[in-house]
C-alpha cells in the first residue's frame, strides 16, 4: 500500500459519493483525506499541513480549533442535546440565537426562520414568497429572477436559482418560474469598448426588459448575492445593485439578499448588505452563521412578510413548513457562541484592517501572465486564469488548467479552489499577515510553475 493508498482512502472510493467531484475519475484519483484543523491550517491524514484559504467551502470563518465553539457544543448536548420548534416549542439557544441575529442584521428583519444549510434557506425564501403572493390574493405573481452565475444552492429551487449550467444539466431544472438575468461581470460580458457604467446600464436595463416582457404582475422576487462567490467572485460594479432595487421598486418586487457566503465580516462589513447599501425583504444566511461548526441556517424577513404569514395561519391554522433539525439546539448553541466572539474579537474591525494587505497581495498577482483579472473585497477574492491576457480568453476545459493549478498550489501546502475560471481564495477571518503570505506564496509559486 503507497502513502496516499490508506485503508480510509480505498473505503471511501468504495462507499462515499463525493458532491462536486467527477465520481468516475474518483475510482482512480481517490480522495485527499483532511484528519485535523488547528487555526488557519488543517492536516491531512499523512500529517501534511496546509493553509486552509477557502476556509473550507467559504465558511469556516474562526478557523478550525475554536475551543469556546466546542465548549458551547458540549455545555449544550449536556443539558438537551435536541428539541424543535414545532407546535409551539421552542428551547433557551434558538431563542437566543434569533434574538442575537436579527439585532445584527440589516434594519427591518425581525424575524428568522432556521434551517441547516444555505440550500434549504433559500429554497424556504421561494416557498414562502409564493405562499406570501397567494396569501395576498395575487396567485400570479410567482416568477423569481436570479442571475447567470448567481449559487444558491442545489435542492430543486434552490438549484433553480443557481445560474450555473452544470447544476441544471441532466437534473431537469430549472423549475419553470425561475427566470435569470445577467451576471454583473464587466470583464466576462461587457461589449468591446463598453465601459463599466454603460455596461451596468445595459444589464439592469435587460433586467427591466425581462420584467416587463414578463408582466411585472408575475414577477413575485430578485435574488443575489451581494458578491456572487461559487460562480466566479464577481464583485459588482459601482451602481449595480441601486438601479436594481430601484427597478424592483417601481415594480414591486422582492428583494432576497443571499448572504450565505457575505454574511458575518467577509466584506469588511457584517453584512454585504452593508458593503453595497442593500434593503433586502428577505436575507439567508448559513456558513459564517456558526463558523461552520455546525450545520445551521437562516431566512431573516421583515414585519411586513410576518405580518402575511401571521395572516396565513389566521386563514389556515398552522403554518405548514418545518424542518426537524431546524434551529438544533446544539447548532444554535455554537451560532450563538460565534456571533459573541464575532463580537467580543471585533472580526469585522479584523477583516478591515487585515484586507488592505490582502488585496495588495492579489493585486501584485493581476501582472502575471497567466492573470487576467483580480477581483475582490475584505476577505474574498478571484484570481482569474486566462490562456489569452488581451483577447480575456479562458484556457479550453480539456486542458485542466484550473485543476493542475489547484493541485500544484496543494503540492506548496495551500489550499485555494478553483470554479469557472478562477482561482477563488477565502481565508479565515482569523487569518494574520504571515497566513496571507504563505497563501499568496503557495498561489504564485504554482502560477509560475504553470507557465
Ligand atoms: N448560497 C450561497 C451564496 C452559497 O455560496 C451556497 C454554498 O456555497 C449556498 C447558498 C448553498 O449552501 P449549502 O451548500 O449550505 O446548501
Amino acid at each position: 500500500m503507497t502513502k496516499t493508498e490508506s485503508t480510509a482512502w480505498h473505503q471511501d472510493i468504495a462507499h462515499v459519493v463525493h458532491p462536486y467531484s467527477n465520481l468516475d475519475a474518483h475510482s482512480t484519483l481517490g480522495p485527499t483525506v483532511i484528519a485535523r484543523g488547528d487555526g488557519c491550517y488543517v492536516y491531512d491524514e499523512h500529517g501534511k499541513r496546509y493553509i486552509e484559504g477557502m476556509s473550507g467551502l467559504w465558511c469556516a470563518s474562526l478557523g478550525f480549533s475554536e475551543k469556546r465553539l466546542v465548549d458551547a457544543a458540549t455545555r449544550q448536548l449536556n443539558t438537551l442535546p435536541y428539541y424543535h420548534l414545532f407546535s409551539h416549542r421552542s428551547h433557551p439557544p434558538g431563542i437566543a440565537l434569533a434574538q442575537a441575529l436579527t439585532a445584527v442584521a440589516p434594519e427591518g428583519l425581525n424575524h428568522v426562520l432556521f434551517s441547516s444549510s444555505g440550500s434549504e434557506a433559500n429554497d424556504a425564501a421561494v416557498k414562502l414568497i409564493w405562499y406570501y403572493n397567494n396569501l395576498l390574493g395575487r396567485p400570479q405573481k410567482k416568477k423569481i429572477i436570479s442571475r447567470l452565475h448567481g449559487y444558491h444552492g442545489v435542492t430543486v429551487a434552490s438549484g433553480s436559482l443557481t445560474g450555473l449550467a452544470h447544476v441544471h444539466r441532466d437534473f431537469d431544472l430549472p423549475l419553470p418560474r425561475v427566470l435569470h438575468t445577467d451576471c454583473p461581470s464587466h470583464y466576462h460580458f461587457g461589449l468591446p469598448g463598453e465601459s463599466e457604467p454603460a455596461f451596468t446600464q445595459r444589464i439592469t436595463d435587460n433586467l427591466e426588459q425581462l420584467i416587463l416582457e414578463e408582466g411585472p404582475e408575475t414577477v413575485a422576487a430578485f435574488i443575489a448575492e451581494p458578491v456572487s462567490g461559487a460562480g466566479g467572485v464577481i464583485v459588482p460594479p459601482a451602481g449595480y445593485f441601486e438601479r436594481v432595487q430601484a427597478i424592483l421598486k417601481k415594480y414591486d418586487i422582492l428583494f432576497i439578499v443571499d448572504e450565505v457566503i457575505t454574511g458575518f465580516g467577509r466584506t469588511g462589513r457584517m453584512f454585504g448588505c452593508e458593503t453595497y447599501g442593500l434593503q433586502p425583504d428577505m436575507m439567508t444566511v448559513a456558513k459564517g452563521l456558526s463558523g461552520a461548526y455546525q450545520p445551521i441556517s437562516g431566512l431573516l424577513l421583515t414585519d411586513a412578510i410576518h405580518d402575511t404569514l401571521r395572516a396565513g395561519s389566521r386563514k389556515h391554522g398552522a403554518f405548514a413548513h418545518g424542518l426537524t433539525y431546524a434551529a438544533h439546539p446544539v447548532a444554535a448553541a455554537v451560532a450563538l457562541e460565534t456571533l459573541h466572539i464575532y463580537r467580543d474579537r471585533d472580526i469585522v474591525g479584523h477583516v478591515r484592517e487585515v484586507a488592505p494587505y490582502f488585496l495588495e497581495k492579489l493585486d501584485a498577482l493581476a501582472e502575471h501572465p497567466l492573470v487576467g483579472q483580480v477581483r475582490g473585497v475584505g476577505l474574498i477574492a478571484a484570481v482569474e486564469i486566462t490562456a489569452d491576457k488581451a483577447a480575456r480568453k479562458p484556457f479550453e476545459p480539456t486542458a485542466g488548467m484550473g485543476a493542475w493549478i489547484q493541485n500544484r498550489t496543494m503540492e506548496y501546502g495551500v489550499i485555494v479552489r478553483t470554479i469557472a475560471h478562477c482561482v477563488a481564495l477565502c481565508p479565515p477571518l482569523i487569518s494574520e499577515r504571515q497566513h496571507i503570505d504563505e497563501l499568496f506564496g503557495g498561489l504564485s509559486r504554482a502560477l509560475d510553475d504553470a507557465l
